[in-house]
């Protein structure tokens, strides 16, 4: 009987060395890119649902990208914006993101405000036609900036008659968390995908490891300053050199603006990467506290603990949460300097 037993459990053993020896093939990702938002978009996840789950979400970002374009004349935020303060009907998708809106503008002290459009388009930031407004046109513009008063009940919107809003500081974040989500539903283990300066990464690699994702150097921004280790997260950067123009005064000026004087944020930084588990909220906080500047961002993340950060001050300076002590590899030769919390 013990003979048997112990020739059983040879062959088993033998069996599971086998398979232990033989090296698992390397899977291939199944990767698409796509234009959309006015931005160029790359895709890539691994298992065996890779390539439905990468069709269903190409056909998710375009279905947003209707629905949330500030430029086609039938999407739901042009029809807000045309609306001359009346309620209007809108997607589950317009009615959540415009809702974040709101609340982020109350969270972040009226830093994140997107009815800040009008102002954004008189610098030309919409259509490349670059200026610098007078100081009178942009206080006229102020006026109608009004964060505070766009309320969502259900699914309508309603905006003041005189007010525009547009989601480009949170809908990529947005899009990011719902490809996310259709990768999961199509049984994707592992992927990542790239929207302009969003990185986001379902599971980690497929061999395991993490996904070391690059951040750039404002300063020189075909080069990364230091490189992420992320599984699961978003990494989403707002830098100053994204879309910029150089006015004959000699000065850059960039396209997030503060709402508090119309003009491209200068309060002392040029780079913000938030990196945390939910892209809406990464996209979101990544303009704000851009806008915030040094002094009110690093207060603001001393006391909101589920995002990491990576700050980058006007006179070269990196400055980053505890929390990517062991995560953050700095390639650059900038200073840093840990942001300590509780
Ligand atoms: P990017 O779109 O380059 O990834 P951001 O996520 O920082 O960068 O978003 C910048 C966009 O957000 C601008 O192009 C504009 O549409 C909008 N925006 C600019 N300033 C603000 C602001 N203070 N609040 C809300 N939205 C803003
Ligand atoms: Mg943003």
């Amino acid at each position: 009987m013990n003979r048997y037993i112990t020739a059983a459990l040879s062959a088993a053993l033998l069996a599971a060395l086998t398979s232990c020896a033989a090296e698992p093939a390397p899977q291939t990702a199944s990767e698409r890119d796509v234009f959309a938002m006015d931005t160029f978009m790359t895709m890539k996840a691994y298992g065996d649902g890779a390539d439905k789950a990468l069709e269903a979400a190409e056909t998710r970002i375009f279905e947003l990208e209707s629905e949330l374009s500030v430029t086609e004349a039938d999407s739901d935020i042009s029809r807000i914006n045309s609306a001359k303060g009346a309620a209007v009907e809108v997607s589950p998708d317009t009615a959540l993101l415009v809702g974040a809106g709101a609340q982020y503008w109350q969270d972040t002290a009226g830093a994140l405000d997107i009815s800040v459009y009008p102002v954004l388009r008189e610098w030309g930031f919409t259509t490349g036609e670059y200026k610098v407004p007078d100081s009178s046109t942009i206080a006229k513009l102020l006026k109608n900036v009004c964060g505070g008063e766009i309320s969502v009940s259900g699914s309508t919107v309603q905006i003041p008659a005189d007010s525009e809003i547009d989601l480009g500081a949170l809908a990529k974040g947005y899009t990011g968390d719902e490809i996310m989500a259709i990768f999961r539903e199509n049984g994707v283990s592992s992927g990542l995908v790239s929207l302009g300066g969003n990185v986001q990464a379902l599971g980690s690699k497929p061999d395991g490891s993490d996904w070391r994702i690059g951040i750039k150097d404002p300063f020189s921004p075909d080069e990364n300053m230091c490189v992420v280790s992320i599984a699961d997260k978003a990494v989403v950067t707002s830098g100053n050199y994204e879309r910029c123009f150089e006015a004959d005064d000699g000065k850059v000026y960039w396209h997030i603006i503060d709402p508090a004087d119309g003009c491209p944020a200068d309060n002392g930084l040029v780079s913000v990467t938030i990196i945390g588990s939910k892209g809406l909220q990464c996209d979101a906080l990544s303009t704000a506290l851009f806008v915030m500047g040094t002094d009110k961002a690093q207060t603001y993340l001393a006391d909101h603990t589920d995002v990491e950060a990576v700050l980058v001050t006007d006179d070269g300076s990196l400055l980053y949460t505890d929390g990517l002590r062991e995560k953050l590899d700095i390639t650059g030769d900038m200073p840093s300097e840990v942001i300590a919390r509780d």
